[in-house]
């Protein structure tokens, strides 16, 4: 079995929660895995210290990920090409707002044979076109992407809580070697449960849109609404989605909506706890700008809520559909438009007989 190398693009929260994962899993098993694994860390100083220097001597990312210990055998890289050089698997992790660049720097650098798996929730519209993060990074690199999308907040998984995710992963080659038993052993641990299927589509459109319902739930708690609403919010928001899949990708499973981890649990853990939820309560409680209260509150994490949000109604919208998908517009409405939360019920009204 060949040592092959895997390289993590991206060191925020949870990029380096899955580079911790990642690690434990590749010194484990070093008849698959050669043991160091690469992490790319968008270089920036930390009191005076560059943050690759400080991740590579204390083992800890100070900044993103504070109070957790990283195995010795994560290695920061600043340089995004010496990240990936010669690397068999590519972990995608960042923000989706920073891919575009990410990926125009890779391209023509990274052979076919390469493999991806992107644990980003977002999705890249253009107009009224939409393609999942899987297949934007495929597209762009020439290269086979899956996805890996769960109930995992990362400050649980990273100390080492018990959690369950799912990935997607279709071999596209049956001789491939890096097929989808390698994929769980380079995931799988007995804190974080993988489940792996092979609906990318589905998969990917989950993590990306119960970001949008999450900000709802976070108005809801935002107005002091009680638990009853927040299920409505859940309930209602996991139907939206679910349609949304069968519109727009017909090819995705109603089943990972409901029954995986990535679909109905992400949904319930987004709206209870999270960056996108508490942005959305502080919202509602302050009115103050969205990306000035996401600096404030998160201290350089993001809430990808908020471009999706904005993403996903400019698709609807061109598309004609935006009336169809009332909550999702809604959202954007009250983040961007001034649209009074209190009118959240007459909204959530009319999604029954929309759906
Ligand atoms: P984060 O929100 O902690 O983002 C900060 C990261 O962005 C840092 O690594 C920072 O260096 C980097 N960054 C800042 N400016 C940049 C630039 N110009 N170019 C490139 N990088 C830049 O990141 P995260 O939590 O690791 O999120 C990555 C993805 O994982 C997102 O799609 C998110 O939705 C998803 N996700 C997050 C969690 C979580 O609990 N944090 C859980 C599951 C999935
Ligand atoms: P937030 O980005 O809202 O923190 O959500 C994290 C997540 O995706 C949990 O599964």
């Amino acid at each position: 079995m060949p040592n092959l190398k895997v390289s993590v693009i991206g060191s925020g929260n949870w990029g380096s929660a899955i580079a911790k994962i990642v690690a434990e899993n590749a010194a484990e098993n070093s008849d698959i895995f050669e043991s160091d694994v690469r992490m790319w860390v968008f270089e920036e100083l930390v009191a005076g210290q560059k943050l690759t220097d400080i991740i590579n001597s204390q083992h800890e990312n100070v900044k993103y990920l504070p109070g957790i210990k990283l195995p010795s055998n994560v290695v920061a890289v600043p340089d995004l090409l010496a990240a990936v050089q010669d690397a068999d698997l590519l972990v995608f992790n960042v923000p989706h707002q920073f891919l575009p660049r990410i990926c125009s720097t890779l391209k023509g650098n990274v052979p076919s044979t390469v493999r991806a798996v992107s644990c980003i929730k977002g999705v890249e519209v253009n107009g009224d076109g939409i393609t999942i993060i899987a297949n934007y990074i495929s597209n762009e690199l020439g290269i086979y992407c899956g996805a890996l999308s769960g109930a995992n907040l990362a400050p649980e998984v990273a100390e080492e809580k018990y959690s369950e995710t799912t990935i997607a992963y279709k071999v596209p080659d049956p001789t491939d070697v890096i097929d989808a038993k390698i994929i769980r052993t380079l995931f799988h641990r007995s804190y974080f449960h993988v489940n792996v299927v092979d609906d990318v589509a589905g998969v990917s459109l989950c993590g990306a849109l119960k970001n949008i319902v999450a900000l709802a739930s976070g108005f809801v708690d935002g107005m002091e609404w009680g638990d009853n609403a927040k299920a409505a919010i859940i309930r209602r928001g996991l139907l939206e989605m679910t349609k949304f899949g069968r519109e727009f990708f017909p090819e995705s499973n109603a089943s990972t909506f409901t029954e995986e981890s990535c679909g109905v649990a992400d949904v319930i853990t987004s709206c209870s706890g999270g960056r996108n939820h508490k942005l959305g309560a502080a919202l509602i409680k302050t009115r103050r700008p969205i990306f000035e209260l996401e600096a404030e509150l998160l201290k350089g994490q993001k809430a990808q809520g908020v471009t999706t949000a904005q993403e996903v109604y400019e698709f609807l919208d061109r598309r004609g559909k935006s009336r169809e998908f009332p909550l999702f517009t809604a959202v954007h409405g009250i983040i961007f438009e001034g649209l009074d939360s209190y009118a959240l019920p007459r909204i959530l009204e009319e999604i029954e007989q929309k759906l």
